[in-house]
């Protein structure tokens, strides 16, 4: 049985991922972590989340429930997932990061851990994001260095913080590998005022932000004549929730490596 601990457990995500522990046999709820001197300390973690008084306090450190688990599922910010990288490097403990909006500093300093950590990192957790993904290599190998103009389109909740989002730059980047393009020099994330026609290569960002939509992305290939979008729409968090938990019981298993959901599925073997 893997044990979990959870931080920012008081979080939108920290909740539904306790839902989602409660719900799988293979996993148990070992502890939960919520911002250092915050007044939940101590509180139980299933009341926080809502789901019913199930025996476990928040903790406000890491440190204090170190022996505890095996596992820690982080979905919180950059420099919080960053510190709690070091934490499992220290201790022996495997990590699942759905942390968005780092940025290329971030990334590295997250990489120089995959000696050490086994790590599952990924911008979106569902399992069909991951499939969508693959998907989006098919039809981009397909169209797009054939005259097709490719424009990814997301919308999320007003109260997400990094646009656009961690998932739409993947979908983006996946587009761009098939094609031989970079997001660095192909990418356009913003376009107002005279910014001129598009360009053939260019792959265009547009964020949506607005009320509590959980995560919607589309791909759009066009071309005269006709118009092809891959859509996936998110209806409520508990898609990636148990996609990080389906993560922590493989990561469990697995040796020092930096991992993403494609490994985890067993898509990259397809
Ligand atoms: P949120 O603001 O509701 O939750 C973040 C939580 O982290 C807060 O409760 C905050 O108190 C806590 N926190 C901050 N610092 C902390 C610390 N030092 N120790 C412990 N807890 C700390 O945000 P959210 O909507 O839950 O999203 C969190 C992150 O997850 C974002 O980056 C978001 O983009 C990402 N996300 C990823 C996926 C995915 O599938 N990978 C899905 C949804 C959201």
């Amino acid at each position: 049985m893997t044990r979990i601990a959870i931080v920012g457990v008081a979080g939108r995500m920290g909740r539904t991922l306790v839902s989602a522990v409660n719900q799988d046999d293979g996993v148990t709820l070992a502890g939960g972590i919520v911002e250092p001197g915050s007044s939940l300390a101590g509180a139980d973690i299933g009341e926080l989340a809502g789901t019913g008084k199930n025996g476990v306090a928040a903790v406000d450190s890491l440190d204090a429930i170190k022996d505890a688990f095996d596992v820690l599922i982080d979905f919180t910010a950059p420099k919080v997932t960053l510190a709690n990288l070091a934490f499992c490097a220290e201790h022996g403990k495997a990590i699942v990061i759905g942390t968005t909006g780092m940025n290329d500093d971030e990334i590295e300093e997250l990489d120089r851990y995959r000696d050490r950590v086994p790590m599952v990192f990924a911008p979106n957790m569902s399992v069909g994001v991951n499939l969508t993904l693959k998907l989006l290599e098919t039809a981009a190998k397909a169209l797009g260095d054939e005259g097709y103009d490719i424009e990814v389109i997301e919308a999320h909740h007003r109260h997400k913080v990094d646009a656009p989002s961690g998932t739409a730059i993947k979908m983006g980047e996946v587009v761009a590998d098939s094609l031989n393009r970079t997001l660095k020099e192909h990418g356009v994330f913003e376009r107002v005022g005279q910014c001129g026609p598009r360009t053939d290569k260019e792959i265009g960002f547009a964020t949506v932000r607005a009320g509590d939509i959980v995560g919607e992305h589309t791909v759009m290939f066009a071309t005269e004549g006709e118009r092809i979008e891959i859509t996936h729409k998110a209806s409520s968090r508990m898609t990636f929730a148990r996609g990080a938990v389906r993560a922590a019981r493989w990561v469990a298993t697995q040796q020092a490596g930096r991992f993403d959901m494609q490994d985890v599925l067993g898509l990259n073997e397809a």
